[in-house]
């Protein structure tokens, strides 16, 4: 199908998603994707009974609730991309079981469920199904499930998670009115919005300046929210503490930041056209850690380094930035604080085959086990790598992550080329000006700086493409077919407009110095390459602490961790393109050295103690660290205390 733009009267986008199997991911990200689809994601449905046979959504008495739809929603994608047979099959079993479970009046799925939520999930897996083959009975489904919402949101209004999450719904059904031009759909939207929390008030005003241990203890809101009983969050009789509840909390965020761009694309205002910008920039100036996000165990919990995010935060935060930059202009950095999570926060929470994912992760970890954590609310499991720490939501939503983001690494602009969101490997195919045209991305982005796009077309064609340049790079040049040289700048998007003939290759350098970033939490700073966080990582040992299949696994180390970096000593980098592949698999990718000085910096429980404040060391104590990739890692220390070096007195 043809990419899908804005239709009046929405706001016009120069931007739109390419159809569900357009990209395909090539070199490190196949290997991904294959270690994903060979890991839990291939046999989910074989060994848990909340997603198989006797689940609600595939007719049975089990879970009917919102973990078939959330694993449904990556793995459609994570079939489409590796077309594989076997897993498509698994996915049509769902499918066309929500097929047939449409009743007249347009409610569909399990009996047992009367919530929109996972209804939402569902359409959201459902569309891409739709993108990737044609489908025209997932549009009979949606357009009469839309319309069973628009008759009945008023006497059953959005209640309790989907009070939070309506922007979801919000898009899906933008999405419909993109593709058929039902003008209720728009109606429907400003009902939904109604009942949705103003994600875009929030940002803006944004009252959470505190970790909420410190501001709003568990045991606290516990008691007010069974004080405030059963009551129902919806309309504008939302009691105080559930409201508070569902704004606090991470995944809601995660998902809430695309809701105010979603809502302007049908209402102007600055508080929606801004709510993401504004929203961040305070999210993780309060809460926000050296691997690109906020902290959430599972509430906001303010910016210190062993405070955890859960997993269901870091896959919902990318996929917001997807659909933010798949609806256009919502600000240049989108795509670097994209990177930034796939490349980081997502790998990290997994083992290297994918069979065992953490609740929360720490960017200072040092022991991943069921032990004497500091979280909100979450279970003393959280940070294990196993099959379902804490709760089981992670389990059957984590699949999202890497197919969507290679949905995402390319979209269609209006004027009929191509626009780049990362340069990780991979073919693009599609048509250009009514041309079918493949595009393959090589070079190992991001662990080597040099990037080769070829181009095959079917006859000559002129198109542009658009070509961003990531804010990290340092004196980028793009190399053109026919010789020519352009010189560019970090951050802005170039766009080379040519007749383009099979064979003609693009090579963009760019070329990067690791970073120092300072001011996190203790005045702690950070390493990064290009958007990799570096991290030291102790020996690690990793017990089995069971023997099912998929098993459940504690990592600790024997190793001291006490370094403190010294910023401003020159940083050697040893790049191993070759040996790029799925992360934490044989010897990193990329490695930093850096000049530092062992401390003291004792743990406190099962997390280490807080990052000593400028600790002084003298010359005696600087040695040389091996930084790694942070996504490589099971146990690290991320945001490392900033040493100031002693001089010896004259
Ligand atoms: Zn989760």
């Amino acid at each position: 199908m043809k990419p899908l733009f804005n239709r009046a009267p929405l706001t016009a986008n120069n931007l739109a998603e390419l159809p569900l199997g357009a990209i395909k991911p090539e070199g490190w990200l196949k290997d991904q994707l294959r270690t994903q689809a060979e890991g839990l994601s291939g046999h989910l449905f074989e060994v848990w009974e909340d997603v198989g046979e006797n689940c609600g959504w595939l007719g049975g008495d089990g879970d009917s609730w919102e973990r078939a739809p959330y694993y449904l929603d990556g793995l459609i994608p994570l079939a489409w991309e590796l077309d594989d047979e076997r897993l498509k099959n698994q996915c049509m079993k769902y499918i066309e079981w929500m097929l047939a479970s449409q009743r007249e009046d347009g409610w569909f799925g399990p009996e047992k469920n009367h919530d929109y939520w996972p209804l939402m999930v569902a359409l959201k897996a459902l569309k891409q199904y739709f993108t990737a083959t044609g489908d025209k009975r997932v549009v009979v489904l949606m357009d009469k499930f839309f319309r069973y919402e628009y008759r009945n949101l008023a006497q059953k209004p959005l209640q309790n998670w989907a009070v939070a999450r309506g922007g979801e719904n919000m898009a899906l059904a933008l999405w419909l009115y993109n593709l058929t031009g039902q003008k209720y759909l728009l109606e429907l939207c400003k009902k939904l919005r109604a009942q949705t929390l103003d994600w875009a008030n929030f940002f803006h005003t944004f009252p959470v300046t505190q970790p909420l241990s410190r501001s709003l203890r568990w045991e606290r809101l516990q008691e007010a929210l069974e004080e405030e009983g059963d009551e129902i969050l919806e309309g504008d009789k939302r009691p105080y503490f559930h409201t508070q509840y569902h704004l606090t909390h991470g995944v809601n965020i995660a998902m809430g930041l695309k809701t105010p761009g979603v809502v302007s694309l049908f209402k102007s205002g600055f508080k929606e056209q801004t709510g993401f910008s504004v929203g961040w920039s305070k999210l993780m100036k309060y809460h926000g850690v050296g691997y690109g996000l906020f902290t959430c165990d599972e509430h906001l919990n303010g910016s210190n380094p062993t405070q955890g995010t859960e997993l269901c935060t870091v896959v919902e935060a990318m996929y917001s930035l997807e659909t933010l930059i798949g609806m256009g202009s919502f600000g240049d950095d989108l795509p670097d604080i994209l990177e930034k999570l796939a490349f980081n926060a997502l790998p990290a929470a997994f083992d290297a085959e994918m069979t065992a994912h953490q609740y929360d992760q720490q960017a200072n970890q040092l022991r991943a086990c069921v032990g004497e954590h500091k979280w909100y609310n979450n279970e003393a499991d959280s940070n294990v790598y196993g099959f379902a720490p804490n709760f089981g939501c992670c389990t059957a939503n984590y699949h999202q992550g890497w197919p969507k983001f290679v949905s995402s690494l390319w979209y269609a602009t209006r004027d009929d080329g191509l626009s780049a969101v990362s340069y990780a490997p991979c073919t693009v195919r599609t048509r250009l000006a009514d041309v079918p045209v493949r595009m393959t991305v090589s070079g190992n982005y991001p662990f080597s700086d040099s990037v080769e796009i070829e181009v095959s077309v079917k006859q000559s064609v002129e198109f542009p493409l658009y070509l961003r340049i990531p804010f990290w790079v340092s004196q980028p040049m793009i190399f053109l077919p026919d010789g020519e040289i352009m010189q560019v700048r970090s951050g802005e998007t170039a766009c080379v407009r040519r007749k383009w003939k099979t064979g003609d290759r693009v090579r963009l350098e760019l070329p990067t110095q690791p970073r120092v970033k300072k001011h996190w939490y203790h005045q702690s700073l950070t390493v990064e390459y290009g958007p990799l966080l570096m991290a030291y990582q102790p020996a690690e040992k990793w017990t089995r602490l069971n023997d099912k299949e998929f098993a459940d696994w504690q990592v600790t180390t024997d190793e001291d961790f006490g370094y403190a970096i010294l910023a401003d000593e020159p940083k050697k980098v040893v790049l191993n393109p070759e040996k790029a592949s799925a992360f934490g698999k044989g010897e990193p990718a990329v490695c930093v050295m850096a000049k530092a000085a062992k401390i003291d910096w004792p743990m406190e429980g099962d997390d280490c103690a807080s990052v000593p404040i400028l600790p002084a060391v003298t010359e005696a104590d600087v040695t040389t660290v091996r930084l790694v990739p942070y996504g490589d890692t099971g146990l690290r220390v991320s945001q490392f205390p900033m040493a100031v070096v002693k001089t010896r007195p004259e």
